[in-house]
Parts: C-alpha cells; sequence; structure tokens
C-alpha cells in the first residue's frame, strides 16, 4: 500500500458560511447539537440542530400545507422544476462531492459518481411520469355501461431515512419520484452526513420547488425514528437489516406502507472461462469500492479450484498496491471508513475472524497514521460460517475468498445467506453465465460487473430478497409506490342486478350466459 501524507486543506466550496447555512434549515428547538466532523482530519465542521419530536410534527405540518397546493399545481409544472434541476445538479456536481467527501470520508471518484445518482434518477422519470400518473381507463364490468379508471393519487408525506454510506444519492434520489408524484417529503439523514442532502435540497429550491415542500429532520435513529413514522403516510427506508426490521414493524402497525432497502452479503462467482484482469479489476472495486461501504459490494468471491491461485496472487499484489490515502483530488483509490466507531466494527469481524482461524493475505488493520478511521484494505481465507464476517455484513473493506469444484456447489454457497441483495458472475460463455444467474436468490445479478449496471438502469426495478430487503427503487414501481389508486367507476345506466319485477331465475340465467358470452367475445 503506498502511504502518502498529505498535508490537507479542506475544500474551498466547504466553506463555514455555507455549512451554517445549510443546517440553519434543520429545526432544533431544544437548542441540542451534534458535532458533525470532517472524516479525514477528526475537525469539528458544524453545529448540526436535533430535532424534538415536536419539531418533527411541526415540520409535517408545513410540508403537508405545502403538499396541497403542490398535488394541485399541473405535472406539467411539476415536472419543470426537475428539468431545471437536472441541469443546475450536474453544474454543481463538483461542490456536492465537495461535501460528500468531507462528511463521508470517500475518495473523489466514488463521491463524483455519487452525484450522477439523483440526476440519472430525475431523467428517466421526466421521460416516464406522465404516462405513469395519467389516468387509465380499464373497463367496468358491464361492457358499454360502466367504465373503470385507475386514477393514481399522492400519498401525502413521504418520510425518508437514509444512511451515510451515500447520503446525497439516497436522500435525493428516492425523494424525486415522491415528489413528481405530488407528494412532501420529510428527510432523516444521518447526522454524520447531512449536508449533501441539505445541499441538493437547496438546488431543488433553486430550480423552482416551493418551500416548505421537502422538509428536513435530524437526530439519532431511535429518538427521531418513530414520530417520523407515526406522522408519515409512507417510509421509505435505507440502511441496516437490523433497523429494517424496527421501521417495517412500527410501518405495519400503523398500516402505512413502506419500502426497505437493506444489508447484503453479496457473492461473486468467478466461472472458469473468466478473464482473470477483468475480473481481478472488478474484485477491486467490488470489494474496496467506496472502502467497502456499498450495499451491493462484494463480501465473498467463490472461485474454481483449478483458477484459485492465479487469482488470488493477482488480486492480492493488485489491493497491496490500492492509493489510500485523504485527498479531495482524484490520486487516491480508496478513501476512509466513515468514522471510528464502524472502523472498530470493521476491525472486530476481522479480529474474530482470524481467532477462529482465518488467514490475513493483504491488509487487517487500521492506519492512524493516514486518518482516524482508515483501514487496510484487506482479503480473508479460511472465513467459515461460525465466524461473524462468515455470515454478517461487515460493511467495509474485507472480502474473503473461498474455492469451488463445481458449479453447483458455487451456487449453493452463494445462496447459503440469509441476504439477497446483490451478486456478481463473471465468465466469457454469456449463456453459462446467465444460467447461474436464474439459480442465485439475489434481488440484483450483474454479469461481468460488480453492480453499476444494475444500479444505473433507473428502468428496472432494484432491491433485495430474503432478509434484503421489501420493495425496490427504480422502474415503474420505484414510483407508483409513493401513490394510492383510486377505482373510479361509473355505472351509465342502472343494469346491475335484477329488473324491478324480474323473476329470479330469468335473471340467473342471464347472468351467467352473460359471462359466458362476454369470455367467448373477450370483452371481459
Ligand atoms: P442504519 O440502519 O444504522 O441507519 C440507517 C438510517 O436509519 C440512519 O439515518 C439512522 O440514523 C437511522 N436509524 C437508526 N435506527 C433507527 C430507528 N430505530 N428508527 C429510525 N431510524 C433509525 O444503517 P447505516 O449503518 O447507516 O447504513 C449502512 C447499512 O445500510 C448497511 O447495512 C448497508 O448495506 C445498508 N444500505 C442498503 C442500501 C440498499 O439500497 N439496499 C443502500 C445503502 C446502504
Amino acid at each position: 500500500m503506498t502511504v502518502t501524507p498529505l498535508a490537507l486543506t479542506r475544500p474551498a466550496s466547504a466553506t463555514d458560511a455555507l455549512l451554517r447555512r445549510l443546517v440553519a434549515r434543520v429545526p432544533g428547538s431544544s437548542g441540542a447539537t451534534w458535532q458533525l466532523t470532517e472524516v479525514y482530519t477528526g475537525d469539528t465542521l458544524v453545529e448540526l440542530p436535533q430535532s424534538t419530536p415536536a419539531d418533527i410534527e411541526q415540520a409535517f405540518t408545513v410540508a403537508r400545507a405545502a403538499q396541497r397546493e403542490w398535488a394541485a399545481t399541473p405535472l406539467k409544472e411539476r415536472l419543470a422544476v426537475f428539468k431545471r434541476a437536472h441541469t443546475i445538479f450536474v453544474d454543481h456536481a463538483r461542490t456536492v462531492a465537495d461535501l460528500i467527501q468531507v462528511e463521508s470520508g470517500k475518495n473523489r471518484q466514488m463521491a463524483i459518481e455519487e452525484t450522477c445518482d439523483p440526476v440519472m434518477v430525475m431523467s428517466h422519470y421526466l421521460k416516464r411520469a406522465t404516462r405513469l400518473l395519467a389516468p387509465t381507463k380499464r373497463g367496468g364490468p358491464v361492457p358499454f355501461l360502466t367504465s373503470s379508471t385507475e386514477i393514481r393519487q399522492p400519498k401525502g408525506v413521504v418520510g425518508i431515512i437514509a444512511p451515510w454510506n451515500f447520503p446525497f444519492a439516497t436522500g435525493i434520489s428516492d425523494a424525486v419520484p415522491a415528489l413528481m408524484a405530488g407528494n412532501a417529503v420529510v428527510l432523516k439523514p444521518d447526522n454524520k452526513t447531512a449536508l449533501s442532502p441539505l445541499y441538493g435540497i437547496q438546488l431543488l429550491e433553486e430550480a423552482g420547488l416551493p418551500s416548505g415542500l421537502f422538509q428536513v429532520v435530524c437526530g439519532e435513529g431511535p429518538d427521531v425514528g418513530p414520530t417520523l413514522i407515526d406522522q408519515a403516510d409512507y417510509v421509505m427506508f435505507t440502511g441496516s437489516t437490523a433497523t429494517g426490521r424496527v421501521i417495517g414493524e412500527r410501518a405495519g402497525r400503523n398500516l402505512i406502507g413502506c419500502c426497505l432497502e437493506l444489508g447484503g452479503k453479496n457473492p461473486m462467482i468467478v466461472l472458469e472461462d473468466a478473464n482473470l484482469a477483468e475480473t481481478v479489476q472488478g474484485a477491486i472495486f467490488g470489494a474496496f469500492g467506496n472502502t467497502g461501504q456499498i450495499c451491493m459490494h462484494i463480501e465473498r468471491i467463490y472461485l474454481p479450484a483449478s483458477r484459485y491461485d492465479e487469482f488470488k496472487t493477482a488480486f492480492v499484489a493488485r489491493a497491496e498496491a490500492l492509493d489510500v490515502r485523504a485527498a479531495y483530488d482524484f490520486g487516491p483509490e480508496m478513501g476512509s471508513l466513515v468514522s471510528v466507531d464502524h472502523l472498530r466494527r470493521v476491525q472486530s469481524h476481522v479480529d474474530d475472524a482470524v481467532a477462529k482461524g482465518a488467514t490475513v493475505l493483504c491488509g487487517g488493520k487500521a492506519r492512524p497514521d493516514l486518518g482516524p478511521a482508515f483501514f487496510e484494505p484487506t482479503i480473508l481465507e479460511g472465513v467459515t460460517k461460525d465466524m461473524v464476517c462468515g455470515v454478517t455484513e461487515t460493511f467495509g473493506p474485507v472480502v474473503a475468498l473461498h474455492k469451488y469444484d463445481t458449479v453447483d456447489e458455487a451456487v449453493a454457497l452463494a445462496n447459503d445467506t440469509d441476504y439477497g441483495l446483490n451478486a456478481s458472475i463473471w465468465g466469457s460463455d454469456l449463456g453459462a453465465a446467465r444460467a447461474v444467474a436464474a439459480r442465485l436468490e439475489s434481488g440484483n445479478v450483474n454479469i461481468n460487473d460488480i453492480l453499476a449496471t444494475a444500479y444505473a438502469a433507473k428502468g428496472t426495478p432494484s432491491g433485495g430478497v430474503k432478509t434484503s430487503g421489501v420493495g425496490a427503487r427504480h422502474g415503474d414501481q420505484g414510483l407508483l409506490k409513493y401513490t394510492d389508486v383510486q377505482n373510479l367507476a361509473v355505472l351509465k345506466k342502472q343494469v346491475m342486478g335484477p329488473r324491478p319485477g324480474q323473476d329470479h331465475e330469468k335473471y340467473v340465467r342471464s347472468m351467467l350466459s352473460g359471462l359466458k358470452m362476454m369470455r367467448k367475445f373477450r370483452i371481459r
């Protein structure tokens, strides 16, 4: 690993004045604050207000009032806001990346790529929203005399709870289709990473989003969560499986819908005919991209026994050569973990594996010389299911190599987990790779890629199966989930039921033969 300590200067755009202006939007009537720090240095950036239950209720009151007007605004005008926002977001991508980097510690490339996500989501739903939200005639039970129309109405105020690993993408991208559909949003970002979503809301308002429509409340999850869920008409949650269960339970009790995008323990299967150089490069991103803090990243790699050694040698050599350090330019290939607390979790997973017999092929240690939360790219061998990292998501730059003898064995090992978020298959024969994909219990499967191909395909729903989630983002359901259906039915003439004085048997005969006729002529 290259070690190049840097004299670090905070990005010029992340001025104290900007940061103070951003957090001024967060209600905090008790005066309590949370110290939001620059990850690379541990220095305090700004005091983030912490919202009380009364503040959260007030945020919903304001959002609800704004939502009524927004829902009454013609869809074309609502969409025009996002057309303008698309340009503004692209023009401000560098400032957004600066904020993402200071608050999350990820490297520059991942930060700039994250800025593209809301823009891609806007682009997709700008093309699709008009059709999805248009009333759809379905026809009624009696031809010509009845009609039924499917009408999509906004749910009201959507509560979004977002994690720290992609704070801008999860805070803003999931709000875009909710807003387009006519909802208001109350967002609870993670305390650590509130700046970039706050800046995104400022940009949306510059594009013409009515003020009050997109609220932000901050605080520790268990403090803010209950009031937020109790006030919301729908909850969009991204985070760990453990928290997802808490959110889902409360949403269920309140009889509101929710979408839960949760954790993973994602496998990569390398087939016999995989290209070595491409596979190694893919695995480097899969294991260490975003410092291993991507829900769809790779924590388990399954290799055919015949190719295990060559892959292992090349992969370890490449991991050891990674440029890991703190910088706000494009130099480093890997940045920091998000916090010292998270570093302790990652270290504990590695220590537990080593204590139970795993071998560290490279890495395995914290790097305080690089910054408070840096951890080395780590490759393990001999990980088993009695180790914490053998079964539980580590969410750091730690990956385990495993050998397999047959493809059946590889599939069984890949599926031997409670999670089912993402899987990656590498091989030259795409037919064979597709056949493996069909056998995997996973909401996303990427062939010859780790995750970007699936995640960037905004027209296809993306979500987890098993304990990795409920529901999906993207695709038609990524917008329709934020709507209720009104079935508007019209009866033009009183033809339902027997006519006054009609013989009952005659009515039954005519109704039953009518059913047969309609089937024959494919009317209903
Ligand atoms: P987390 O579950 O600890 O926190 C996520 C959010 O929920 C934070 O804003 C947190 O403050 C809040 N929260 C915590 N407890 C809460 C409670 N009781 N009520 C309401 N809100 C609460 O997760 P994290 O550590 O911030 O994020 C990492 C996890 O997120 C990983 O498991 C990762 O796989 C997952 N993730 C999943 C996706 C996906 O699309 N499937 C995307 C990104 C991250």
